[in-house]
């Protein structure tokens, strides 16, 4: 899609750090890292979102994650990471091509992913369930 900056690095318009590439997927380092190692895994595709990405290209993108962490863990000596996909502007999506980040962590490193805890009111959480499920 023009104008999106992902897919300008998928056509080589503009540099990446590519560590894996095949017909369908491409995963590069973000320029702005959690962690040095930090990397971006995407469709070739442009999709917006994970709701946009057809069931067998959610497949292949997967097991590209799972390859390339487990390169990731393997080149940095650690095994320990967190997988995010920030969906949507609300979720912090700030390129609007679906992309999965995987973040090395290290003992101490202080990286902050942590949330507050909400608490649900009486019966309240049952009420989700049935909601969620009304739509399954
Ligand atoms: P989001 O907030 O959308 O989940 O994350 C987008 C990520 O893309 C950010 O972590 C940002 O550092 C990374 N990013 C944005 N522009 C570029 C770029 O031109 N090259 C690379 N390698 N990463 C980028
Ligand atoms: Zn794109």
């Amino acid at each position: 899609m023009k104008d999106c900056i992902f897919c300008k690095i998928i056509n080589k318009e503009i540099p990446a750090s590519i560590v894996y590439e095949d017909s369908n997927v491409i995963s590069f380092l973000d320029i702005m890292p959690a962690n040095k190692g930090h990397c971006l895994v995407i469709p070739k595709k442009h999709y917006e979102t994970l709701l946009d990405i057809p069931g067998e290209n959610l497949s292949e993108l997967i097991k590209a994650v799972k390859n390339i962490t487990k390169a990731l863990s393997l080149s940095i000596g650690n095994g320990a990471y967190n997988m995010v996909m920030n969906n949507g502007e609300d979720a912090g999506q700030l390129v609007q091509h679906a992309h999965i980040h995987i973040i090395p962590r290290f003992k101490g490193d202080r990286l902050r992913l942590s949330w507050s805890h909400k608490k649900y009111g009486n019966k309240e959480i049952e009420e989700y369930k049935e909601n969620i499920k009304k739509f399954l």
